[in-house]
């Protein structure tokens, strides 16, 4: 018989435009050839164009999903976006405490380009629980300012990704982890960003990581992948559009 394709577990928000969140990172993992297993932390309601709302799940019920899936499959790596609340965020962290030496990739999910806020409360306070478990945490600019910078978040042995696509000029993202700092420079790519690039990056490292690849090697090809996707994004809907 096949060998069963690596599964990989996500974490994350619904957004029913399929944009972003777990719809979006459901095809980014199908795309590596890996299994995606996944539970939702929140039911966004937004379109192309916006991201009005957010209604939490209950902590209680993301647990319990966690519990059952944790048991049952061989977790190769787990990629964590929004949370929506410091419940869930601390529940998600607890059901994990289950899978350790599991490659935790944590995507600091903060608000919407275009829309409200994704996390209630203080960040930093709120992702504690998770920051000291994640292998890496990829914040963009204002999230690493959110969460007190590189070296505040090094403090919880976690490696940073600090993406630099919202600074101006040619973007630069710098890796910090236990060897030191990678600089993994990029270039502009014209028009308006697409929805979803954040996601594509932490799951792409995710998948990397559940293949096998060390971290450099996840991240580094990640960079160049989400490159390539930013490149081939496409208008679906009415309003932004969507990494390919
Ligand atoms: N909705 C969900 C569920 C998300 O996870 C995210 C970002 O991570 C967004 C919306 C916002 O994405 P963007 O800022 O690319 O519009």
């Amino acid at each position: 018989m096949d060998e069963p394709p690596p599964t990989v577990l996500l974490i994350a928000g619904l957004d029913p435009s399929g944009g972003a969140g777990l719809l979006a990172d459901t095809r980014i993992v199908l795309a590596s050839g890996l299994h995606p297993i996944g539970v939702a932390t929140a039911l966004t309601e937004q379109d192309s164009r916006e991201c009005v709302r957010m209604n939490p799940v209950a902590a209680e019920v993301i647990a319990a999903q966690l519990a059952r899936l944790v048991d049952d499959f061989a977790i190769k790596s787990v990629k964590i976006g929004m949370l929506a609340t410091a419940d869930n965020a601390r529940a998600v962290a607890h059901s994990l405490r289950a899978l350790d030496g599991v490659p935790v990739v944590l995507d600091p999910v903060l608000r919407a380009t275009r829309g409200v806020a994704l996390l209630d409360g203080d960040a930093r306070e709120a992702l504690a629980p998770l920051l000291r478990l994640a292998t890496v945490v990829t914040p963009n600019v204002d999230e690493l300012a959110a969460l007190g910078g590189v070296d505040a978040l090094r403090d919880f042995g976690t490696a940073v990704l600090a993406k630099g696509g919202h600074l101006p000029g040619a973007p630069i993202d710098r890796l910090y982890d236990e060897q030191g700092e990678v600089e993994l420079p990029g270039e502009r790519i014209p028009g308006e960003p697409p929805h979803g690039t954040g996601c594509a990056l932490s799951t792409e490292i995710a998948c990397g990581l559940a293949l096998g690849l060390g971290l450099r090697g996840a991240v580094q090809l990640a960079v160049v992948r989400v490159r390539e996707r930013i490149r081939a994004a496409r208008a679906i809907g009415r309003g932004r559009r969507f990494v390919g």
